[in-house]
């Protein structure tokens, strides 16, 4: 009957809501993925370059800097890709604990990005030096033998965002600062005067 019915179309209706929110959060956990970095656990290039385009829009002081582990082809040359897998984590918290506050991410493969919002280019560039000081400074060991795996560092190059200049001009100054740092020895910060 008519009862009947209504109450089939309520049971469909009532499965259809459950499964549109299912939907939504498989779609929101998507949205998520795709500016994570599964390694470290940090946003990604992607997240970064849209975190710069919101930032920039509110005119919100801006700098940007580059980090690249050093000789990192050698670590994973002497104890393998799942011991450099290990210290990148090691080296992307690091630079989380010493970066509070700002945007950290995994830009690709060994380099990493840092968004620096609301502090002066000075303070951006202390807190990077110090940044790489924390990195330079740990001893890291193998787990099983805790065979030292010698000194590990980073080099980067940190830049102001001037008013309006867009994502791309800026990442290569910052990038041609790291190549800078890269070539005055490493375990070094460069910066824009
Ligand atoms: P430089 O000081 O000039 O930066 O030297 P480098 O050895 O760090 O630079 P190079 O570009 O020659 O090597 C980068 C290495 O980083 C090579 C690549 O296999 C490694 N690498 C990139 N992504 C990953 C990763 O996710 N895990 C591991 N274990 N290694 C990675
Ligand atoms: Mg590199
Ligand atoms: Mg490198």
């Amino acid at each position: 009957g008519m009862l009947e019915r209504v109450r089939v179309a309520e049971t469909r209706l009532d499965a259809a809501t459950r499964e549109a929110a299912e939907l939504r959060t498989k779609l929101e956990e998507a949205r998520d993925n795709a500016r994570r970095d599964p390694l470290t656990d940090l946003p990604n290039r992607r997240a970064f370059e849209e975190a710069f385009a919101a930032q920039s829009a509110s005119g919100e002081l801006i700098c940007v800097a580059i980090c690249d582990v050093d000789h990192f082809k050698s670590v994973n040359d002497r104890f393998g890709h799942a011991v450099g897998d290990r210290v990148l984590k090691a080296i992307a918290e690091a630079l989380t604990q010493s970066c509070q506050g700002h945007l950290v991410a995994r830009y690709g493969g060994e380099e990493f990005a840092i968004l620096f919002t609301g502090i002066s280019r000075g303070a951006a560039r202390a807190t990077l030096d110090h940044a790489r000081s924390i990195v330079a400074a740990k001893r890291y060991r193998l787990r099983d033998s805790d065979e030292p795996l010698g000194a590990i560092t980073i080099s980067g190059g940190v830049t102001l965002a001037r008013t309006g200049e867009d994502y791309a001009t800026v990442y290569q100054r910052a990038d041609a600062l790291l190549y800078d740092a890269k070539s005055a020895g490493r375990n070094l910060i460069r910066y824009d005067k």
